[in-house]
C-alpha cells in the first residue's frame, strides 16, 4: 500500500504522525515504536523515512515523510548527523 508521503515541517510532526496511525497488522493504534531513521532522496526531494515496529504484535513497517521544509531549516544540523554515521 503506497501512501502518498506527509509533507512535515518539523520531525516532531513525523513521531505525532506515527503515533496516530494504526498497525496494518493488528489494527492496534499507537503501539508503533521507531526503530530507524533514514533521509533519502527521491528525485530531488529529500524524504524522511522512519522504520517502526508495532509493540503489539511485531509487524515493521515504513513511513515516509517529505521533508523538504524541514530540510530548507535544518540543513545544517542533518548535515551534522549524516557525517556522524
Ligand atoms: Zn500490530
Amino acid at each position: 500500500m503506497a501512501t502518498p508521503p506527509l509533507k512535515v515541517a518539523d520531525i516532531a510532526e513525523e513521531y505525532e504522525f506515527v503515533d496516530h496511525q494504526s498497525c496494518s497488522k493488528c489494527s492496534a493504534k499507537g503501539t508503533f515504536i521507531v526503530l530507524g531513521q533514514s533521509l533519502v532522496k527521491i528525485g530531488n526531494t529529500p524524504h524522511d523515512v522512519l522504520h517502526v515496529r508495532c509493540s503489539s504484535c511485531g509487524n515493521e513497517q515504513d513511513f515516509s515523510f517529505d521533508v523538504t521544509i524541514v530540510f530548507a531549516q535544518y540543513d545544517e544540523m542533518l548535515g551534522l548527523k549524516d557525517a556522524k554515521k
